[in-house]
């Protein structure tokens, strides 16, 4: 059943209905300023998707070797509360162990880098390219700048950090 739509609400936010029910954008009608609630994304090939509701943090760039042999370049990452994140298909998703402690999520059938959790942690990371636009994030900082390869260079003024 089709709910897609508006709900207007007495503090005049319009919340904005994806095609669950969920309101999954809201729109102050005072000053127009536009709120993600919920957030939806995936692989290239669409074996994996997922969607989040509540906060997402602001993406943080990693370059380190690891996310370097995974994304290709570095990757940035928005992580949320595990509990908030429902996978919708994860028909093609599979995990590697890269650490002691974590693991990434991948789509092995597009080669898709996903997620990114420390097995004893409560938060998982979501590469933020995956997600679907508009994000409503915005670039937080650089980590493991200390293993980032030669090929190209930081230059812009957030700030970084040699490690974590
Ligand atoms: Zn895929
Ligand atoms: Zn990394």
């Amino acid at each position: 059943m089709e709910q897609r739509g508006t709900l207007r609400t007495r503090l005049r936010i319009r919340l904005f209905l994806n095609r669950h029910g969920v309101a999954a954008r809201a729109e102050c009608a005072i000053n127009r300023r536009s709120y993600v609630m919920m957030r939806a994304g995936g692989c290239l090939c669409g074996g994996v998707r997922f969607e989040t509701k509540g906060k997402l943090n602001p993406p943080i760039a990693c370059h380190c070797s690891q996310c370097a042999r995974t994304s290709g370049n570095f990757a940035v990452m928005s992580s949320c509360h595990s509990e908030d994140l429902t996978l919708t298909s994860a028909e093609t998703l599979a995990w590697f162990q890269s650490s002691e402690n974590v693991q990434r999520g991948f789509c092995q059938r597009c080669g898709g880098n996903i997620f990114w959790k420390m097995q004893s942690g409560s938060e998982t990371y979501v590469a933020a390219g995956t997600l679907d636009q508009p994000t409503g994030l915005k670039l937080a900082g650089h980590i493991f700048v200390g293993s980032k390869s030669d090929f190209y260079e930081l230059t812009d003024d957030l700030p970084q950090k040699q490690e974590w």
